[in-house]
This record gives C-alpha cells, structure tokens and sequence, in this order.
C-alpha cells in the first residue's frame, strides 16, 4: 500500500464565474486518482494582491489525503487549471482559477517547478485564514510554527 499525505491546497478565482470555476475545480480535485477530499474552508471574498488593477477574488483551501507524489499533485493541479481555461497572460494577472500546493505532510521540496511549503503563503492573508480554518494546528515544516500561529503573526504585523 502507498504511503499517502496531507496536503493543502489554496484556490482562488477572479475571472468569468468565480463560483463556477471553484466548483468545477474543486470536482475535478476530489475525482483524482488516489485524493480523498478532507476539508473545505470559507470562501473569502478578497482585494488582489499585486498586478494591474482587476477584480475581487475569491478564496479559499482544501485539505486532501492523497498518496500521489508533490509532484504529481502539482501537475494534476495544473492541468485542472488548464481545463477551466487559465491562460498565463503574466504574473499576478487575473484568472479563472489558480490552484497553489501549499503544504505537502512535513515535506520540504526545493526545484524550479515545485516549492513546498509555498514560499509566500504565509506572508498572504488570503491563503492564511481559510487555511486556518481547516488547519490551524499544522506545523510550518520550515518556519516551525502553526498555521494558527502564523496567521495570527500575520495579523499582529498588519494591524492598522
Ligand atoms: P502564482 O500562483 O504565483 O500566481 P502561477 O499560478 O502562474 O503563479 O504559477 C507559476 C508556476 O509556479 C507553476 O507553473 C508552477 O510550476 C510553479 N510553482 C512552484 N511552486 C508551486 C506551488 N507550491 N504551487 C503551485 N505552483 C507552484
Ligand atoms: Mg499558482
């Protein structure tokens, strides 16, 4: 039997129907081979962050048990959101659907195509609080802190 991780994975949408692309994808996550969908966050309605002006996002995360690789669950993630249309007309454009590896157990992995923990998940609120939601007591494999306590780190360094 294979080995299988907790991952979680961040989407977000601000192109054509935000619902729609979500709910497309979020299916699309839960038929693939050997991928349990575990839990689902809040959807958050958010200002973008970064790029040319564009619309409101919507976001949120999953957490999944899956025994596919990284790096299997990345290009999965990718072709997902080559199916509902995602073209890469630059960074930080908007989209229809983006699907982020965020976590992956306490794995650490480093190469071009692939880093996990995604290096700037816990400098986003946008990822932060929906993965609180679900996963608040999962340590940082790198930064050897909580997801709880990451966020409210966040929060204690944005406060107005
Ligand atoms: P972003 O999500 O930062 O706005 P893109 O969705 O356009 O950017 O992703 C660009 C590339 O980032 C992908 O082709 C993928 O190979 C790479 N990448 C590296 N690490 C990750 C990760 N943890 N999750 C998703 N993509 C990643
Ligand atoms: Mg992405």
């Amino acid at each position: 039997m294979k080995r299988s991780e907790r991952a979680a994975v961040a989407f977000g949408s601000n192109l054509g129907s935000r619902r729609e692309h979500i709910r497309r994808a979020l299916n699309a996550i839960r038929n693939l081979p050997d991928t349990r969908l575990l839990q689902r966050s809040e959807l958050h309605d958010t200002e973008p962050v970064g790029g040319p002006p564009q619309g409101r996002f919507l976001n949120g995360v999953v957490t999944l048990e899956t025994s596919l690789s990284a790096i299997e669950l990345l290009d999965a993630l990718l072709a997902i959101e080559r199916a509902e249309g995602r073209q890469r007309t630059g960074k930080d454009h908007p989209r229809t659907i983006d699907l982020d590896l965020i976590l992956f157990g306490n794995q650490v992995v480093d190469r071009d195509r692939l880093q996990v923990p995604h290096p700037r998940a816990h400098q986003r609120e946008f990822v932060l609080q929906p993965l609180a939601e679900v996963a608040a007591a999962w340590k940082h494999p790198v930064l050897g802190k909580t997801v709880g306590d990451l966020y409210k780190q966040w929060k204690r360094n944005h406060r107005k």
